[in-house]
């Protein structure tokens, strides 16, 4: 298996200013040494609560947001060092979808326009007539017709306009799609359908999947690995049986419990969590996770727990498995 995407020990903070100097008074620790890997033509799932810092991971892995400390290695390529020039090449090989099909649209822009501008931007398809002929293309292959490309976003539900973003993420042949929650805004109907589409296309395209979401539900048809992240951390990550069967973070028997089972045999007993995520400016000391964890002791708050491999790739974070 090859590896695509190398990230090292990634973080990224955002200063707090304050006063009339506007002063640094602080860090908000959006992603805090983040360490994974993803292997050619898999999907990895990062899944946890809004604010956890998977988007912040994902924009800064493409540069949207420039990293504070790490690596990130792109087919063995060091990401984060490159200058405009070797970026925009490389830029093509990994494009984002965006959660919101309806603020990421130009809403004065037609089909054709908004899927043909990735290709005007890399110097590719020149001619309007052999533009066109491709944006046709790419239409279909996400399920709309050659006859929508002279409309407008409005004129399409939630579902066609994140079809319209997935055939613009597509237009310059990437090989790595970062989709940011691209179906957390659409109806539950419509998010199958919007999943399918992005596994067909994966499987024709050998395309290879960082699929951003905040359940466990949504991630667990399309992805082969998953990974948890909890205030800017990754808490486990693991292949994806082994982390709906036998999960080992507390918080991710969490997320888990609160996927409701159809099955009324498997009936598990559900873990609600309390209280809200703390403020990434100032973590909990310890295990940061502790003030909302049922099983935390005292050592919790005082001992950071590090993150191991407890066999076979599965790796998490947690005292108790020591
Ligand atoms: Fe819970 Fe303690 Fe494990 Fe953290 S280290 S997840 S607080 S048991
Ligand atoms: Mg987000």
């Amino acid at each position: 298996e090859n590896k695509i995407l190398e990230v090292k020990n990634l973080k990224k903070y955002f200063p707090v200013k304050a006063g009339i100097f506007r002063k640094t008074v602080a860090h908000v620790k959006a992603v805090d040494d983040v360490s994974f890997d993803i292997y050619e033509g898999e999907t990895l799932g990062l899944v946890g609560e809004s604010g956890c810092g998977k988007s912040t991971t994902g924009s800064t892995i493409l540069r949207l947001l420039e990293a504070t400390s790490g690596e990130v290695s792109f087919k063995g390529e060091d990401i984060l060092s490159l200058n405009r020039n070797k970026l925009r090449t490389i830029r093509k090989e990994m494009q984002m979808i965006f959660q919101d099909p309806y603020a990421s649209l130009n809403p004065r822009m037609t089909v054709a326009d908004i899927v043909g501008e990735p290709l005007k931007i890399h110097d590719l398809y020149n001619k309007k007539s052999d533009r066109d002929e491709k944006v046709k293309e790419l239409l279909e292959s996400v399920g709309l017709t050659a006859e929508q490309m002279n409309r407008y976003p409005h004129e399409f539900s939630g579902g066609q306009r994140q079809r319209i973003g997935v055939a613009r993420a597509l237009a310059v042949d990437p090989k790595l799609i970062i989709a940011d929650e691209p179906v957390s805004a659409l109806d539950v109907s419509v998010q199958a359908q919007v999943i399918n589409i992005l596994q067909d296309l994966q499987k024709e395209f050998g395309l290879t999947y960082l699929f951003i979401a905040h359940d466990l539900s949504v991630v667990k048809h399309i992805s082969n690995r998953v990974a948890v992240m909890y205030l800017g951390k990754i808490v486990e990550i693991t292949n994806k049986s082994e982390l709906y069967d036998n999960p080992l973070h507390p918080y991710t028997q969490a997320l888990l419990s609160a996927i409701p089972e159809p099955n009324p045999e498997r009936k598990k007993e559900r873990t609600i969590l309390e209280g809200d995520v703390p403020s990434p400016v100032n973590p909990p000391s310890g295990c940061s996770f502790h003030p909302r964890c049922p099983a935390a002791m005292d050592i919790c708050s005082k001992v950071e727990p590090e993150f191991k491999d407890y066999g076979n790739g599965h790796f998490a974070s947690c005292l108790l498995l020591d």
